[in-house]
């Protein structure tokens, strides 16, 4: 079999064409398939340039996209991890290091703080690819700190989520973390500042029943998949068929649970424009519409039997 691997195989390859590229200038699109050059891909926001599938970005790149250039990463306390000495077939400490030295972060949480479009802001973002985005005692802490950071800035704190839900690995420490990120979202709220989330694919488990939901604003990236349980387990529990689309972002839309559907292009300005509406509420009316009316038309005013103003303006009712 040695002559058909090491020299018929290349020759046929060579001849069809299909050469071996390497993984980093050339990206295959996870929806459509088609292949798309590193270049463009990052140009595009690494939305496929063929199909206009959302995919899954780093943390870092989030931070990129979303924030003016001379941004701040914010350095995250650390926390305790491994309370229970977990091993499945490796050691939960062996995976953390592992994640650490591919990611370059401390846990599944950056946060980093600078203007969008001018205005400042406290952003928070997930990453996916760090133990799948898993909420741990150390993402708990990195929201929390970024909680007290927005506070602490006057500025709005937005999130992007993408997790698979609590990290099984820290148990019941990992739930804690629910609770403990609602109350820094509350935090924000008492402030008198906007939260804004939004969720990127896949936001489910522990972060969708906790802080995701509690925002002021829900936004979600086209398709994404949002949900607490899995698809199969729901359907398997109700015994019923899911409609299509369910659980993602265009079918929450629909229902009621997001607000908007952003395209990862029209993100940052989105939410530039969110910001200002909601932290310099200045209405301005276009010249053509006519002004509102403020007071009621008294009928008093039509019987003139005292020519004094302030009996006009009386409420009567
Ligand atoms: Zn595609």
């Amino acid at each position: 079999m040695n002559w058909i691997s090491e020299w018929a195989l290349p020759k046929i390859q060579t001849w069809l064409g299909r050469k071996e590229v390497p993984d980093n200038l050339w990206h295959k699109c996870p929806a459509c398939e088609q292949m798309i050059f590193h270049r463009d891909l990052e140009r595009a926001l690494h939305v496929c340039t063929h199909c206009g599938h959302h995919m899954r970005i780093p943390a870092a790149k989030r931070m990129e996209y979303t924030l003016d250039p001379g941004f701040q990463r914010i350095e995250l306390p650390k926390s305790p991890a491994d309370p229970l000495r977990f091993r499945d077939q490796r050691k939960y400490a062996e995976r953390l290091k592992e994640a650490q030295a591919k990611s370059g972060m401390d846990d599944a949480v950056m946060v980093a703080h600078g203007t969008i479009e001018g205005r400042r802001a406290v952003v928070a973002a997930f990453e996916f690819g760090f133990m799948g985005g898993s909420m741990s005692p150390g993402v708990g802490e990195a929201l929390v700190t970024a909680a007290k950071l927005a506070v602490l800035q006057d500025a709005p704190l937005i999130v992007f989520t993408a997790s698979g839900g609590a990290r099984m690995q820290e148990g019941a420490v990992s739930l804690m973390q629910m609770p403990r990120t609602v109350i820094a979202t509350q935090m924000v709220k008492e402030a008198g500042l906007p939260v804004i989330i939004v969720m990127a694919d896949p936001t489910t488990g522990g972060v969708t029943a906790s802080f995701a939901m509690l925002g002021d604003i829900h936004i979600a990236e086209p398709k994404a998949l949002i949900g607490f349980a899995g698809a199969r387990v729901i359907e398997q529990t109700v015994r019923e068929t899911l409609p299509e689309g369910f659980q993602r972002a265009e079918y929450l839309l629909e229902h009621g649970i997001l607000d908007m559907v952003v395209k990862r292009g029209e993100m940052r300005e989105r939410l530039a424009h969110l910001i200002a509406l909601l932290r310099e509420p200045v209405l301005v009316l276009p010249e053509a519409e006519p002004r509102p009316v403020l007071e009621a038309p008294s009928p008093v005013a039509e019987a003139p039997v005292v020519p004094a103003p302030a009996a006009a303006a009386r409420p009567e009712a």
